[in-house]
């Protein structure tokens, strides 16, 4: 049987590294078994899901080389959960409560206060038909909790009811259905969370393997019983471990994690992403690949560790540049083009092996075109620059030039290493160090050489 995989964001935010990491390993999954991978845009939240965030979704998954076999969303099924929820109504499965948000974190800090676990003590349950009705009348909305089937007799009496599961990432899982809330499958409003809406895509969609963050594990074990409870068949799970930021906090898009929208703009290479989202957190060392079919050959999900990972952008920084130092003229001219700086190959060749990201570029197209801010000398500086400056007047302009000239200044000036090279760098660039000077010398030209030697 051929897997079905998906990759399901709520677009209620950009998507980070962290992201990409359960995007990338579905989409592996997917190809590596001739499988099909869905996008599924999880936005059920109205109020914060909004257009602008599928599309950027969207964007960044072609970015990288992402492309979906097919997109669903499930704003655009809310009439399936609805019949769901009929029919679990129906058997008793759904009851209404009407706690607001804030008594539930009241009675859940009581229980915690008291040294217990925060788990509903289903109280709600306990309401008459007579009293649901005035409650109505009053006008009080009620939220909607799945009776979580670890029981015998007595919803107020639970058991422990274990739900197993051979994680494919995790191994062997037991979650006890005791020792979680009844979860709140719909709001007052009626919209949905995530929970009931997914199990039931994950059954229409004919989902066979779940991959995602190691924060679903609970979610696991409630889906798990709604599955029973909808008679349907239950997919393989794998939770993996988490990537968090050097201060060891998760990722997330409410909190305006770095976005790959930002790690785009800032010309970040996209197989740098992915190398990085992919392999970091896992035995497997962190080379940069090529193209993601290579990543996927050697992307092995029972290497990846258990405990969560923590990225740094500045490996991010040095993955690609690895992958620029390589890339040609012809790979990049678009991109020059764009970023209005095209000023050649022998630029592009000579500044290539200095770039982190894409748009450092930027930078040494100034650097060339003489847009920085000039350099502070002493006296004695001042008058070597301009002693060279002399020298360099009377160079021939071709590529030895750089050799010949520093070579000559050696000789008459006795300087030589650091006191020979940095005011000469300085004066050129405005830099303290930077792409080889044999090079810069010649894009810069004669004529401009010698007025930012003369500090002109
Ligand atoms: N929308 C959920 C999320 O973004 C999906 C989780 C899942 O893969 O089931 O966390």
């Amino acid at each position: 049987m051929n897997p079905v995989v998906r990759f399901a964001p709520s677009p209620t935010g950009k998507l980070h590294i962290g992201n990409i990491r359960t995007a990338l390993y579905n989409w592996f999954f997917a190809k590596k078994y001739k499988g099909r991978f869905i996008l599924r845009l999880d936005d059920t939240d109205k109020v914060r899901s909004t257009h602008e965030f599928s599309e950027s979704i969207l964007e960044d998954l072609q970015w990288l080389g992402i492309i979906p076999d097919s997109i669903e969303k499930q704003s655009e099924r809310v009439s399936v959960y609805d019949g769901v929820i009929d029919r679990l109504k129906s058997h008793g499965w759904l009851y209404a409560c009407y706690e607001s948000p804030d008594e539930i974190e009241c009675l859940r800090n009581r229980l915690i206060a008291r040294g217990l676990p925060p788990i509903y003590d289903r109280s709600s349950l306990k309401i008459s038909n007579e009293d649901h009705a005035n409650l109505l009348a009053q006008g009080k909305e009620s939220h909607w909790r799945f009776l979580l089937p670890n029981f015998e007799v007595s919803p107020f009496e639970p058991k422990r009811t274990e739900i197993y599961w051979n994680d494919l990432i995790r191994g062997p899982q037991r979650i006890d259905l005791a020792s979680i809330s009844d979860p709140i499958l719909v709001r007052c409003d009626g919209t949905y969370l995530y929970t009931l809406p997914s199990v039931v895509d994950d059954i229409d969609m004919g989902l066979t393997h779940i991959i995602r963050g190691r924060d679903h594990v609970t979610n696991t074990a409630a889906q798990i019983a709604l599955f029973n409870v909808l008679d349907a068949n239950i997919p393989a799970f794998g939770h993996h471990n988490l990537l968090v930021d050097s201060s060891g906090e998760g990722f997330s898009k409410r909190k305006g994690a770095l976005s790959i929208q930002t790690l785009r703009k800032n010309g970040y290479e996209p197989m740098a992403v992915s190398s990085l989202a992919c392999l970091i957190g896992t035995s497997q060392s962190v080379h940069v690949y090529e193209n993601l079919s290579q990543l996927s050959d050697v992307f092995d999900p029972q290497k990846i560790s258990c405990s969560d990972a923590k990225l740094d952008i500045f490996d991010l920084g040095k993955l690609s540049q690895k992958i620029l130092s390589r890339l040609s003229y012809a790979d990049v001219r678009s991109r020059l083009v764009a970023s209005h700086s095209d000023l050649g190959e022998s630029f592009w060749n000579s500044v290539r092996p200095n770039l982190k990201i894409f748009s450092d570029v930027i930078q040494w197209r100034d650097v060339v075109n003489g847009n920085f801010i000039p350099r502070i000398f002493s006296n004695d500086e001042i008058e070597f620059l301009k002693f060279s400056a002399f020298l360099l007047s009377d160079e021939v302009w071709d590529s030895y030039v750089w050799k010949r000239w520093t070579d000559l200044l050696k000789i008459r000036t006795g300087r030589k290493g650091r006191s020979l090279f940095m005011p000469l760098r300085q004066a050129i660039t405005g830099q303290d160090s930077g792409p080889e000077m044999a090079s810069l010398l010649l894009l810069i030209g004669k004529d401009r050489t010698i007025r930012r030697l003369l500090l002109l």
